[in-house]
């Protein structure tokens, strides 16, 4: 793992919240992406080396919708940047991680992305991801 690649924010508001995140860090969001697949809608703040990714659900059935009516607003993940995803994947696989996306897929920001499960990793969802 090289860095904290972003932090995932599952918001209810996505217009609201990127008011209050651009007061909040001084800066305006550089990317805002549909994930159709997904159903989710991505905006992007750089802050350093490190990004803040806002999640807002683009249906009900969304993971993130879900997400918000059962924990409600809040870091949603931690994703970490990887230089290999598929080293990693079969690596955590050995370590008896539970890999979600054994298979990488197409994320967010020109990344292949992979989850782990929340509940092999301290209720944490994790996302590795790779820069293509
Ligand atoms: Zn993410």
């Amino acid at each position: 793992m090289n860095k904290i690649e972003h932090i995932g924010i599952a918001v209810k508001d996505l217009e609201q919240s990127i008011k209050l995140f651009s007061n909040l860090l001084n800066t305006q969001p550089y990317k805002r992406e549909k994930v159709e697949s997904e159903g989710v809608e991505t905006v992007f703040f750089q802050i350093g080396e490190t990004k803040i990714e806002l999640l807002g659900a683009t249906n009900e059935e969304s993971p993130i919708a879900k997400f918000i009516q059962k924990k409600g607003e809040g870091i949603h993940h931690i994703a970490f940047d990887v230089t290999d995803i598929n080293n990693e994947i079969k690596r955590l696989q050995e370590q008896n991680f539970t890999v979600l996306n054994t298979t990488p897929k197409q994320g967010a920001d020109n990344k292949k992305i992979a989850f782990l499960h929340p509940k092999s990793t301290n209720g944490v969802l994790t996302e590795l991801c790779q820069e293509e």
